[in-house]
């Protein structure tokens, strides 16, 4: 009996490269429209300051916002400073965060980056990008939350939505976060870098979702390569 052909559906590769000044030229018509789509974009991270930030960050991994502010309206009371946090028993600190998913691993980075705050910061939030990737559980992605939303820095946040925005738009073919951040950090002016991802991150999740992007309804769709092409998704 004849076999059946196979059909594989194959994604068409992306240009491993993309046109510096097509892309600028694109984030000159796109970013007005993403501005005054959502004029306040901001991180939905409760805090009252970078430390309150940090540790926001640190729980938010793998989870919700929403959950997180639930979480930290109620530790945030209980531990009020690194030194509560660093003196505090890493089960009880578990099973006040457990909520949040993966909470060993984030109690760990949460009471050593207590510590070293303490110990080598003299209780404070380092506001520079090579002091807050020292800290325990720190990586670039939770020292550029920190320096864009707590101490109003540029900063790019390369988080899910982003990544996947920026290869839609054709900003950036990388979805590794840093090599991503540095390509957004060349093609973005650096005063719209904090507010650029915001605006990313609340369009991925009104508009341009991972599995099916209202492309339709989109309001930067006519100047987006992916828009009503599946195999750009
Ligand atoms: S046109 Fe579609 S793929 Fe492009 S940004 Fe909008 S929703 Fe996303």
């Amino acid at each position: 009996m004849a076999k059946k052909a196979l059909k594989i559906r194959v994604r068409p590769e992306r240009s491993r490269r993309v046109d510096k000044a097509e892309v600028e030229k694109r984030v000159k018509k796109i970013w007005p429209i993403l501005e005054k789509t959502y004029p306040h974009a901001k991180s939905a991270l409760n805090f009252r300051n970078p430390f309150q930030m940090l540790i926001a960050t640190i729980l938010s991994a793998q989870c919700t916002d929403a959950r997180i502010n639930m979480v930290t309206k109620v530790v945030f009371e209980k531990y009020k400073s690194a030194a509560d946090w660093a003196k505090a028993d890493l089960k009880q600190i578990e099973s006040d965060i457990k909520s949040t998913g993966f909470y060993h691993n984030k109690a760990v980075s949460i009471k050593n980056a207590s510590k070293a705050i303490i110990e080598r910061f003299d209780g404070r939030v380092p506001d520079t990008m090579e002091e807050l990737v020292t800290l325990p559980g720190v990586g670039r992605k939770t020292a550029n939350v920190v320096l864009g939303s707590a101490f109003g820095k540029p900063a790019i946040a390369c988080d899910t939505h982003v990544i996947r925005l920026s290869r839609r738009l054709g900003l950036s073919p990388n979805s590794d976060p840093v090599k991503l951040e540095f390509d957004l950090a060349e093609i973005l002016p650096e005063r719209i870098w904090t507010v650029f991802s915001h605006a990313l991150i609340l369009h991925g999740r009104r508009y341009c979702r991972a599995r099916k992007p209202d492309c339709r309804n989109c309001p930067i769709s006519k100047y987006c390569p992916a828009a009503n092409n599946s195999d750009l998704w």
